[in-house]
């Protein structure tokens, strides 16, 4: 059997699919890869069911196990630049825990991601227009946890931290007031910054590696330009959001904190789903005060924003289920 699902590029919605390689643990467990991407097109990936079907995906694009962080923001870069054009934009990273959701967005010292790329880039196309065009670019970075915004870039992250609220502006647009600003002029004051975040991010909880699993980071990038000639200004952001892993809650876990924390994962990121799917089906009702993290987006999602996801999937046998999920809540932004 032959399944065709398809994702068709519409508009200014764009979904990536990127599947990690399979791990030591994973081979040494026995576990094989259930992901063929030998005898497809170079922008599908096939996943081999227990059933010996096969189902069949479509994206804008599919990176591969061996397809390196270059390889990801050669694709990524017209998306980040567009923020120096006055348009705001989102790149969101969605999946299972463990399939490279952070490992996309932050990386690694050694194989950085899309953030600090991001940031480089910026700063280099500015550069680029600086006779024409002079920009300043700040910094947000902010997370949600049940429900709660927090800023992450205040000298006292955690408990004592006061709350943020999504404000409407005059000019109608969503803002949070109070939220910490960070102006960056060059790429190592940037990499110091995303540290710092991504440190505050573990505070208060005994296992940083979990807490980050079960809440959403977003990263602001604010691009304020002034056109030389002219006068003419502008002022837009860039989100570039780790999300919650997407798992569904294990049979022994489905009591207490770990059950309120994944009933505001799982509601927040179907709003997130509700609010592309209702975007790429160009519907008049847009559902963004669903949850505090399509709210907080809101100027950022639709109109002439961008957006890109990035389908995070294991190749693991193991992860079979959870892949198929992934692959079918991307379906549903067609
Ligand atoms: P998540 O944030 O989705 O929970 P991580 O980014 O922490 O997942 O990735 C889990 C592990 O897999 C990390 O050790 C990461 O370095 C590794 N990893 C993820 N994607 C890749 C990749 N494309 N190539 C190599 N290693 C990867
Ligand atoms: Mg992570």
């Amino acid at each position: 059997r032959l399944y065709n699902e398809m994702i068709e590029l519409k508009g200014n919605i764009r979904v990536f699919c990127r599947c990690r390689p399979l791990n030591g643990e994973e081979i040494a467990n026995g576990y094989t890869s259930v992901v063929d991407l030998d005898s497809c097109l170079e922008n599908e990936i096939h996943i081999l069911c227990s059933d010996s079907s096969r189902k069949q995906f479509k994206f804008d694009h599919v990176f591969r196990p061996e397809d390196n962080q270059d390889a990801v923001f050669v694709q990524t870069r017209p998306v980040v630049t567009s923020v120096l054009d006055g348009y705001n934009a989102c790149i969101f990273a969605y999946g299972q825990t463990g399939t490279g959701k952070t490992y996309t967005m932050e990386g690694t010292q050694k194989d950085r991601g899309v953030n600090y790329r991001t940031l480089e880039e910026l700063f280099r196309v500015s550069e680029e227009r600086s006779s024409s065009v002079r920009y300043e670019l700040l910094v947000s970075m902010l997370e949600v946890y049940n429900e709660k915004i927090c800023d992450l870039l205040v000298d006292n992250p955690g408990q004592n931290a006061k709350k943020l609220e999504i404000k409407q502006s005059a000019e109608g647009t969503q803002e949070v007031p109070g939220l910490v600003q960070a102006t960056v002029r060059s790429t190592t004051e940037v990499w110091e910054l995303l540290k710092t975040g991504s440190q505050a991010r573990s505070v208060g909880s005994t296992n940083a590696n979990e807490l980050s699993s079960r809440s959403h980071c977003l990263l602001r990038v604010t691009a304020i330009s002034e056109n030389k000639l002219n006068g003419h200004k502008t002022r837009s952001h860039l989100w570039l959001v780790d999300l919650a892993g997407s798992e569904r809650l294990g049979r022994t876990e489905v009591q207490g904190e770990r059950l309120k924390e994944s009933q505001f994962i799982n509601k927040s990121l179907s709003a997130l789903g509700d609010v592309i799917s209702a975007l790429a089906s160009k519907s008049s009702h847009i559902p963004y005060r669903n949850s505090k993290l399509t709210h907080v987006l809101q100027s950022s999602l639709g109109g002439d924003c961008k957006t890109l996801m990035f389908v995070q999937v294991s190749p693991s046998s193991a992860d079979l289920g959870e892949t198929l999920c992934s692959l079918n809540f991307a379906i549903r932004v067609r």
